[in-house]
């Protein structure tokens, strides 16, 4: 996607267009960009920084999952009101959750992190940017369990933990009936198949793995666990538990 593109919104333009999403706002991600690399000088938010490489590989990587996720069903949506519910664990600068707030009006996404100042950034940029549909809270995901056990219909994540261990941060949190969906690199068989007893403890049915590629051909994976049952009340550990002892 990178090559021959100089803006955001060059890139932004023929990537949505990729992958189905003509009508998103580009101008939001504008603001966004300059958000984002404004707060990079003062604290590490990303080290990609040239503006069709942050389109690439943070804004169009986190908006190619949303296909995986308007396919799969959506628990307790009874109302026509009801938004469809996504937590975000380890959002860090905002990947996937926000770009999929700005894309999805209709979706009430939750950044979490456990780092106060990404959190901050966050809010900021929610706040810069005018959308009501997105939050940041600041906590770790294995205490936020205890506000928020399965309240939300979908959990998402990228980059933050193998998933053995992911599947014990975020799986807590969904309702039955809601899915969890790890962004993974291709290389991930064996993480993933090391990982079926703690999906299977923890309520998830076993996981599918979806391959797929980018708009510029960047080969990405994703893997799905529908929560079939509840999370055992066990569930999630303390996190020096989750590291030591994983599932
Ligand atoms: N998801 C973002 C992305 O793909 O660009 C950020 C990835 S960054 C490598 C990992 C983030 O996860 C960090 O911001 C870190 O603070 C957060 N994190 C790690 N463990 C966490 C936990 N148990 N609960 C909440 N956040 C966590």
């Amino acid at each position: 996607m990178s090559d021959g593109y100089l803006t955001v919104e060059s890139a932004m333009t023929d990537g949505l267009r990729a992958l189905g999403l003509d009508g998103v706002d580009i101008a939001a991600f504008r603001v966004y960009y300059d958000a984002l690399v404004f707060e990079n000088e003062h604290q590490n938010l990303t080290t990609i920084t040239a503006e069709p490489e942050v389109a690439s590989l943070h804004f169009l990587d986190s908006l190619a999952i949303l296909p995986h996720i308007d396919r799969n069903p959506r628990p307790q949506l009874s109302t026509v009101n009801c938004q469809l519910s996504i937590v975000d664990i380890g959002s860090g600068a905002g990947f996937p959750g926000l770009p999929i707030a700005i894309a999805r009006p209709d979706y009430a996404v939750t950044m979490l992190d456990a780092r106060e100042k990404r959190v901050d950034f966050l809010r900021d940029t929610i706040k810069q940017l005018g959308i009501t549909n997105a939050t940041a809270t600041h906590g770790r995901a294995e205490e936020y369990a205890a506000a928020a056990r399965e309240s939300f219909d979908i959990a998402v994540s990228r980059a933050v933990a193998n998933l053995r261990e992911l599947a014990e941060l975020c799986l807590p949190l969904v309702k039955i009936g809601g899915t969890f969906l790890a962004m993974k690199s291709r290389g991930s068989d064996a993480e993933i198949a090391a990982s079926s007893n703690a999906i299977a403890t923890l309520g998830g049915a076993p996981a599918e793995i979806v391959d797929y590629t980018l708009p510029d051909g960047t080969p990405r994976r994703i893997v799905v666990v529908r929560k079939i049952a509840a999370t055992p009340p066990q569930y999630p550990r303390r996190y020096k538990k989750i590291e030591t002892q994983p599932l």
